[in-house]
Parts: C-alpha cells; structure tokens; sequence
C-alpha cells in the first residue's frame, strides 16, 4: 500500500529528530497534503497508527492540512482551480499549465514533549 510506505517514511523521520531533541514523546504532527499529491488523508491516518506502534509517535495526533489544487497558464497567467495535473485554461485553452499550488507534501511542524518525571 502506497500511504504505508509514506507513512513509514514519516514515522522513521520524526521519530529521529524527536529523539535527537530528547523527547519522551511526540505529541502532534503537523503534514501539508495538496489535493494533487495522490496521498488519502484517512488512508495515511490509518497507516500512521499502525507505523507508530513502539515509536515516540505512537500517540501523535496526525494535523494533516491540503492546499487546494491550482494551476497557473502559461500562456495567458491566468490562475485557475485544478482537481488533476493535465487541466485546460478555462480562458484561452491553453494546455501549458504549471500546477502553483496543490502537489505539496511535507511535514511542517511537530510538537515534542520533554521526558516525563
Ligand atoms: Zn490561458
């Protein structure tokens, strides 16, 4: 499953940095999804909880925010909505389309809690 692996990725990569920042645990994860990025949210939240088992972020919370797809004419400028990579410019027809918006996936932020006692 393709958000098992993303989800694997994600574990392994703030478990390592909570660690190196001495955390007991990670509390929330803050993930930046576009529309576009071919990840299911709800899949990757069900993936997470079992990629977590044992880690420090086994009982974070996934924030998982998805900017709107948007794509940029590349003939006339003209900026417009996009629900897949090859859309059309609704003004002149163009198909040279550059997606601005939408394709991200990246972890944001993070936030640790120190070790407890
Ligand atoms: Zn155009």
């Amino acid at each position: 499953m393709h958000e098992m692996s993303i989800a694997l990725s994600i574990v392994e990569a703030v478990d390592a940095k909570a660690r190196q920042e001495g955390a007991g645990m990670i509390s929330s994860i803050d993930l930046l999804i576009g529309k576009l990025a071919g990840i299911e949210p709800e899949s990757l939240k069900f993936c997470f909880s079992a990629a977590a088992k044992g880690t420090l972020a086994e009982d974070a919370e996934l924030v998982i925010v998805e900017p709107e797809g948007i794509g940029e004419c590349g003939e006339c400028g003209m900026r417009f909505p996009v629900t897949f990579y090859y859309a059309e410019c609704p003004s002149c027809r163009s198909l040279r389309i550059k997606i601005v918006s939408g394709k991200e996936f990246l972890i944001q932020s993070m936030i640790i809690e120190e070790k407890g006692e």
